[in-house]
């Protein structure tokens, strides 16, 4: 068992930030991490707070708050998403930031950490007024973007358009194209192929890997998935296509049911045309929070964090808990569902299909030399089952819970990178 830090406040009320420091406390104990190595990855390098007037059609002008947060940059440029979403905090981007971190170094790729975040709420923007808070916010945290500085992508309530515009905005401000200063771009403008779908992907070929090491399939299992955007929605349609039996999806205005199992090329149609879940013909509606405690094989958080707490954990049924969102599950959480057998795939590694195929754009931008969606996903496939590998390996030999074991390999691989480069000056 790993011993617990002793924390200045009970677990369940502490912010996402908190919870980040907490796991990496766990780990450092763990890993017996040298002090000074610990210390600088409870601090992230840079952070930046932007306080910018937006023009809205009413003709008022409204001002926003946005973040943008560099955790670690050792192992090269910033990496991470862009928020959209009305209860951001910069305490939040700052947890998001220290995952990518260690996401990224999970799956071996060549980034550091970084995330950032507007409050705002885009369901009730206007076309016009998303685009002019997206081009405004891009300039006030262009300072630290670029190819070799920071690179964004979306993340909740941001898609590939506004990573068109955040492109383009950024562009103008050089005065000439810069296809790599952003991932999740459109196909039209340098994007990637198989890029949308990729976290999604990640997240059901990680499944398939921790089903088979505990000698069960996809194909007959029973799956409920919480949300329905991005990662949510493919998720489900990729397990469906696997033959799994997806019973339960919900997205934030509310959860459909069919315990026979939802054709969910017809709910992807359906919500697209309503612009909701709830009321599909073939389903039954549901309690949102019912969800994550229903009696399914596979539980997919896939919205946002702090789902699985000390109040609900005890409930959870699934067999698997495969962490598409970040940071669904709180440390009091994993301490309940590993007492139960529940065995959690961790965010860090189970949704890192996003960044990895965010990583493949770069590249392909930087090379101006772009690859074949089987190519695209057949090098995701690889990055997965080995960072999946190298993770269960972790586990085994560490005795410890995947979680654990994802930090022990992600921090471990920055620590080794810190004191290779050593400290300047
Ligand atoms: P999104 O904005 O596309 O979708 C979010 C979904 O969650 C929506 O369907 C929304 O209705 C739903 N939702 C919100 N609150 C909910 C609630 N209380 N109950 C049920 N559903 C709720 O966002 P996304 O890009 O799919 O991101 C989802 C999660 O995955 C986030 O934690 C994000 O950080 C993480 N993630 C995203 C990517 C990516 O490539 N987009 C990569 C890695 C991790």
């Amino acid at each position: 068992m790993t011993s617990q830090p002793v924390l200045s406040k009970p677990i369940e009320s502490m912010n996402s930030f908190d919870i980040a420091r907490q796991q990496l406390a766990i780990v450092a104990d763990k890993l017996n991490l040298n002090h000074d190595v610990h210390e600088m990855l409870k601090h992230p390098k840079r952070e930046l707070t932007v306080n910018f007037p937006v023009s809205m059609e009413n003709g008022t002008v409204k001002m926003f708050t946005g973040y943008r947060v560099h955790h670690n940059l050792t192992r090269g440029p910033a990496k991470g998403g862009i928020r959209f979403h009305p209860e951001t905090s910069l305490d939040e981007v700052r947890a998001l930031a220290f995952w990518m971190t260690v996401k990224c170094a999970v799956v071996n790729i060549p980034f550091g950490g970084a995330k950032g975040g507007v409050v705002c709420d885009p369901a009730v923007l206007t076309r016009p007024e998303l685009e002019d808070l997206t081009r405004r916010y891009t300039t006030e945290i262009a300072i630290m973007l670029g190819p070799d500085e920071d690179i964004p992508a979306p993340d909740v309530g941001t898609n590939g358009q506004i990573m068109a515009w955040i492109m383009d905005t950024y562009s103008m401000l050089k005065g000439h194209t810069v296809p790599a200063v952003v991932t999740g771009k459109p196909l039209a403008i340098g994007g990637s192929e198989g890029r949308i779908e990729a976290t999604g992907r990640g997240v059901v070929t990680v499944a398939r890997e921790a089903l088979q090491a505990a000698g069960a399939k996809i194909s007959g299992s029973s799956v409920a998935v919480q949300g329905f955007g991005n990662v949510g929605s493919v998720a489900a349609l990729l397990f469906h296509r696997a033959g799994a039996k997806v019973v339960a999806v919900s997205d934030v205005q509310g959860a459909v049911l069919n315990k026979r199992g939802l054709d969910i090329d017809a709910l992807l149609a359906y919500s697209k045309r309503t612009g909701s879940l709830v009321g599909f013909p073939e389903s039954e509606p549901m309690p949102a929070d019912a969800l994550l405690t229903l009696p399914v094989d596979v539980l997919v958080p896939a919205a946002l964090q702090n789902q699985i707490t000390a109040q609900n954990a005890a409930a959870v049924r699934a067999r698997f808990v495969i962490e598409g969102a970040n940071g669904p599950t709180t440390p009091q959480a994993d301490i309940i569902l590993r007492g139960n057998d529940v065995t959690v795939v961790p965010d860090v590694v189970a949704n890192a299909g996003g960044v990895t195929v965010s990583y493949f754009e770069w590249v392909q931008g930087l090379q101006s030399f772009f690859w074949t969606e089987a190519e695209v996903n057949a090098k995701l496939e690889q990055i997965m089952v080995r960072a999946f590998a190298q993770v269960q390996e972790a586990a085994k030999e560490h005795r410890c819970d995947l979680r654990t074991a994802a930090y022990i390999v992600g921090v471990g691989r920055v620590a080794e990178a810190i004191s290779a480069r050593g400290i300047y000056p």
